[in-house]
């Protein structure tokens, strides 16, 4: 069972802003009041989808989602961006596998508030275990999801450190403290199971 007020009281030693809710309504209610009158961009993400995020957002905001006809360059350039994490760690790292990179880009600078958006299922107790689900959980369930050809694609069981042409594990971002070059950065728990 994840130990959420050890993972929020990191996370803010560390510079980032926590919220939590019980339910994914609940947290969708909660970003449709905070966001508004902007643009909001979104990365790849099965718990933004299950959430219905975009459709709460996009008639109050200009919303950018490449899974809704946009364009990555759009949304890694809004003001407001909105993914989830591959693995977060009690002990307050943030970590983020990617093969095109837009996703983590949008993390890292420019943006005035980077949303990330978390079920309980991402939590683990410290950054190795974080890294080891992000890699042999999230990965290969994201590349069963979109139909890559790698041997972890084939059960969606773990990570085979594959060399395939179609690897999606191109890049890791392990962010240690908010980012000096974005606004605000917010972690929002959810106490469901949401994505991978
Ligand atoms: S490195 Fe290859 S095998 Fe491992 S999760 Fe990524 S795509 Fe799958």
């Amino acid at each position: 069972m994840a130990d959420v007020a050890k993972l929020r009281a990191n996370l803010e030693k560390r510079g980032f802003l926590t919220s939590y809710f019980e339910t994914a309504r609940q947290a969708a209610d909660y970003l449709t009041e905070q966001i508004r009158d902007t643009t909001v961009g979104f990365g790849g993400s099965v718990t933004a989808q299950q959430m219905g995020l975009y459709e709460r957002l996009a008639p109050s905001n200009r919303a950018l989602w490449h899974w809704q006809g946009g364009t990555l360059e759009q949304a890694v350039q809004a003001e407001v961006y909105i993914t989830s994490a591959n693995g977060v760690a009690e002990t307050g790292e943030i970590i983020n596998i990617d093969g095109t990179g837009n996703r983590v880009a949008a993390t890292l600078y420019g943006r005035k508030k980077v949303y990330f958006v978390i079920g309980v299922n991402k939590i683990a107790p410290d950054y190795d275990a974080a890294l080891w689900r992000a890699r042999n959980i999230a990965s290969p369930k994201n590349a069963q999801r979109i139909g890559a050809k790698t041997p972890c694609a084939v059960k969606g069981d773990r990570c085979y450190n594959c060399d395939s042409p179609e690897r999606i594990c191109r890049g890791l971002v392990v962010l240690w403290e908010k980012m000096k070059g974005v606004g605000e950065m917010e972690v929002v728990i959810v106490n469901e199971e949401l994505g991978y």
